[in-house]
């Protein structure tokens, strides 16, 4: 098994000091040689040459399923992520680790890679209650260009099983933001995401060396808070079509048409998930100002910068 290293800070089974403790054990299986997944962005690829430590920013050192089990089992975590690689028996992993979470009385999130609708009703048996899905490009185009291991197709029929199984607002699909996509394709993506009945967590691009994507840059600030503000206003209702507007080429809100206050744009900067989910430093820089923030605490200390950035998209 893998555990990102706040996770196991928090169980005392790594020393260090986490700047923001995970509100959820996040769990990782492992594999010596990563993923058999191709994906041009991921540490994890079959392509990459990042260590196998990784994903994205955060650093996920071994560990054995019975010391988490024994750490999980005197903590006051309540609620496990399980991140899925694609290897042989992945899929019968995945079942043995969520039933050994579940008799821990443990809640199970799990992010896989398409399976049939059989597997996850058992999975839904088991104790798996949320389920988390990589589409993670947002058009079809780049989804073929950043090598996923699925057809764009296949990834949408697996998020409405996903619903059909587990429920409207229980599949939580992921997108990165910065891969090269247009404003449009990304908010089309999102509006029909709602319509299919899933939720969203958004990720800014992590460029990582030894990855085919290495030398991308990640998103530019202004252009990750218009997402996230585009993104809480669909998820809300509203139409994309109805409340971006162009001025000189550059992409704005529309404030008189959504009457939003300081309280609601703010909102839109705090991490979406699963309950409880913080994913803390997933793509950020400790220090540097981050894209996702893990909770209105963390947030209070960036509160005039990010309020200021979201008013500057408004017109
Ligand atoms: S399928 Fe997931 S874990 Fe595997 S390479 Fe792609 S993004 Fe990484």
């Amino acid at each position: 098994m893998r555990a990102s290293l706040g996770t196991l800070i928090a169980l005392g089974l790594e020393r260090g000091r986490a700047d923001v403790t995970p509100e959820i054990a996040y769990i990782m299986q492992y594999s010596e040689s990563g993923c058999a997944g191709k994906c041009a962005f991921c540490a994890q690829s079959a392509s990459s040459h990042a260590s196998k430590e990784l994903l994205s920013r955060v650093v996920w050192p071994e560990v054995s399923l019975d010391t988490l089990l024994r750490g999980l089992s005197s903590s006051n975590y309540r609620r496990v992520c399980i991140q899925t690689i694609i290897k042989s028996r992945f899929i019968e992993e995945a079942h043995y680790l969520v039933r050994s979470f579940n008799e821990l009385g443990m809640k199970v999130s799990l992010s896989i890679t398409p399976v049939p609708e059989s597997e996850l009703r058992q999975f839904a048996r088991e104790g798996v209650d949320y389920l988390g899905v990589g589409l993670d490009a947002a058009s079809r185009s780049l989804a073929e260009a950043y090598e996923r291991p699925y057809t764009w197709n296949t990834y949408w029929d697996f998020i409405r099983s996903g619903v059909r199984v587990f429920g409207r607002g229980r599949v939580v699909t992921h997108l990165i933001v910065g891969l090269g996509e247009s404003l449009k394709d990304l908010l089309s993506t999102v509006e029909k995401l709602r319509s299919v009945g899933s939720d969203i967590s958004l990720f800014a691009l992590t460029p990582l060396k030894g990855t085919k994507a290495g030398k991308l840059s990640s998103p530019p600030v202004r252009y990750y808070r218009l997402v996230q503000l585009a993104t809480k206003l669909i998820m809300d209702g509203h139409n994309w079509r109805d409340f971006i507007i162009y001025r000189e080429g550059k992409p704005y809100i529309n404030k008189s048409v959504l009457g939003l206050d300081a309280d609601d744009l703010l909102e839109a900067v705090i991490i979406r998930g699963c309950p409880g989910c913080n994913r803390p430093f997933y793509n950020e820089v400790p220090g540097r100002e981050p894209y996702n923030f893990p909770g209105r605490e963390y947030l209070s200390k960036w509160k005039e910068k990010v309020a200021e950035e979201l008013r500057e998209l408004l017109i």
